[in-house]
C-alpha cells in the first residue's frame, strides 16, 4: 500500500511517498526555521503563510521523486494534531483536497504517533509492544506502545517539554532557535561537572517528568552571572545541562521499564537526536540487557516520512476520515478513533 502524507504541525512543511509503512519512496521537507530564528521561536501566523505558500511544491516534488501520480496512491495520510492549529489546517484542507479530487482514502495521523513510527522506518524488524520515550519540542512521554494503534501515557511532563527546555537554555547562553541542537555541539567540549544543577522531584506519579526548575536555574545562572560581571563558560553550562537531562530521562525510562517488565526500548522526537541522550539510554539499555531502538538522525525531527509509516498501520486498522476531518491543537496520543472523525 502506497501513502501520500503530508505534515505541516509546526514550521516544516513536508511530503512523502511511503510504501507499506516502512519503505521510503521520496521524503520532501521544506524548513522555515530561518525565517522564525530572528523572532527566537516560530511564529504562528509565518508558519501558516508559509505552509500554504509551499505545500503545492513540496507534495510535487515528492510524487516526482517516487515517480507516481496521484493515481498510483492507495490513501492520503495527514498529521491533523496536535500543534498550532493554523498550521495544521493547511495540511489537513489539502490533503482533503486531494483525497476528495482523486477519491482516495484520507487517514488522519497524530503526529506524536508519527515520531514513533519513525523506528518502523530506520528498524524494518521492530514491532509493538515496546515502552518508548517521546522528547520532542512539546511533548515529553513515556508512552507503552502496546499495538501500531494502541497507546497507554504512564508518564508526561508537569511544565516543559524537554525539547522546551534546551531551547530556553539555549536562548540564556546566546544560541539561536532552535537551541538543542547547539547545546549538543557545545556541550561536546565541556565539562559536565562544572556546574550543578537541580534533578527535579516531582510528587505523585514516579514516571512523570519536569524540565521547568531545571530551565530556570541555567537562567538565573546566566543572568546573576551577567549582573555580577561574572563569565559563564558556555561549554561547561551546556555540557552540565546536557548531563541533567539525559540523566532525568534516562532514570525515568529505566524505572518505567523496570514497572512494566519492557525489555525492548524506543526513543523518539527531535531530542533523541542529542548524542548525549543516545549515549546515555545505549549505555543503560547495554547494562539491563535491554534492547533500544532509536531513529536515524534525519528521522528524529518533523518529516513526512514517519507520518506514511504511521498512516500504513492507521489504514490497516481501518482508522480513515470524512472530508469532515477537522485539525485540532491538542489531542492526547491515546485519543480513540470515535472521537477524530
Ligand atoms: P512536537 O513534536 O512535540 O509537536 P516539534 O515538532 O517542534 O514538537 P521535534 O521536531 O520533534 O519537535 O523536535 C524539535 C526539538 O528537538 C527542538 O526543541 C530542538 O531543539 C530539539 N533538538 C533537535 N536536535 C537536538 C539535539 N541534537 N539535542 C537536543 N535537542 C535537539
Ligand atoms: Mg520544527
Ligand atoms: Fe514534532
Amino acid at each position: 500500500m502506497k501513502l501520500l502524507a503530508i505534515e505541516s504541525s509546526c514550521d516544516e512543511t513536508a511530503a512523502a511517498v511511503v510504501e507499506d509503512g516502512r519503505l521510503v519512496r521520496s521524503s520532501v521537507i521544506h524548513s522555515q526555521v530561518a525565517e522564525h530564528q530572528q523572532y527566537g521561536g516560530v511564529v504562528p501566523e509565518i508558519a501558516s503563510r508559509r505552509h500554504a505558500e509551499s505545500i503545492i511544491p513540496v507534495v510535487d516534488k515528492a510524487l516526482l521523486d517516487a515517480g507516481v501520480s496521484l493515481g498510483g496512491i492507495d490513501a492520503i495520510a495527514v498529521t491533523y494534531a496536535p500543534g498550532l492549529i493554523g498550521a495544521l489546517l493547511v495540511g489537513v484542507n489539502f490533503a482533503k483536497g486531494l483525497a476528495l479530487a482523486s477519491g482516495k482514502p484520507l487517514v488522519p495521523v497524530h503526529h506524536i504517533r508519527g515520531h514513533i513510527a519513525a523506528n518502523y522506518i530506520t528498524h524494518p524488524d521492530l514491532e509493538p509492544p515496546f515502552l518508548c520515550l517521546v522528547a520532542s519540542g512539546g511533548h515529553s512521554h513515556i508512552v507503552n506502545v502496546r499495538g501500531y494503534t494502541e497507546f497507554e501515557v504512564i508518564g508526561r511532563t508537569r511544565d516543559d517539554a524537554a525539547g522546551e527546555a534546551f531551547d530556553k537554555a539555549a536562548r540564556s547562553m546566546g544560541f539561536c532557535y532552535p537551541g538543542g541542537v547547539y547545546i549538543d555541539r557545545a556541550a561536546q567540549s565541556g565539562n559536565p561537572k562544572a556546574y550543578r544543577l537541580p534533578i527535579p522531584r516531582v510528587e505523585g506519579s514516579p514516571f512523570d517528568l519536569s524540565f521547568s526548575g531545571l530551565k530556570t536555574a541555567v537562567v538565573n545562572l546566566v543572568h546573576n552571572a551577567s549582573q555580577k560581571g561574572e563569565a559563564i563558560d558556555n561549554n561547561d553550562l551546556a555540557a552540565s545541562f546536557q548531563a541533567t537531562v539525559c540523566r532525568i530521562l534516562t532514570d525515568k525510562l529505566m524505572l518505567a521499564a523496570e514497572h512494566t517488565g519492557a525489555r525492548v526500548i524506543v526513543g523518539a522526537g527531535g531530542v533523541c537526536a542529542n548524542s548525549g541522550l543516545r549515549t546515555s539510554l545505549q549505555a543503560a539499555c547495554d547494562q539491563r540487557g535491554y534492547r533500544l531502538y532509536l531513529p536515524e538522525l534525519a528521522l528524529c525531527g518533523d518529516n513526512a516520512a514517519m507520518i506514511g509509516a504511521q498512516g500504513y498501520y492507521e489504514a490497516v486498522a481501518g482508522c480513515t476520515a470524512s472530508l469532515s476531518l477537522n485539525a485540532c491543537a491538542t489531542r492526547p496520543i491515546d485519543s480513540p478513533y470515535s472521537r477524530i472523525i
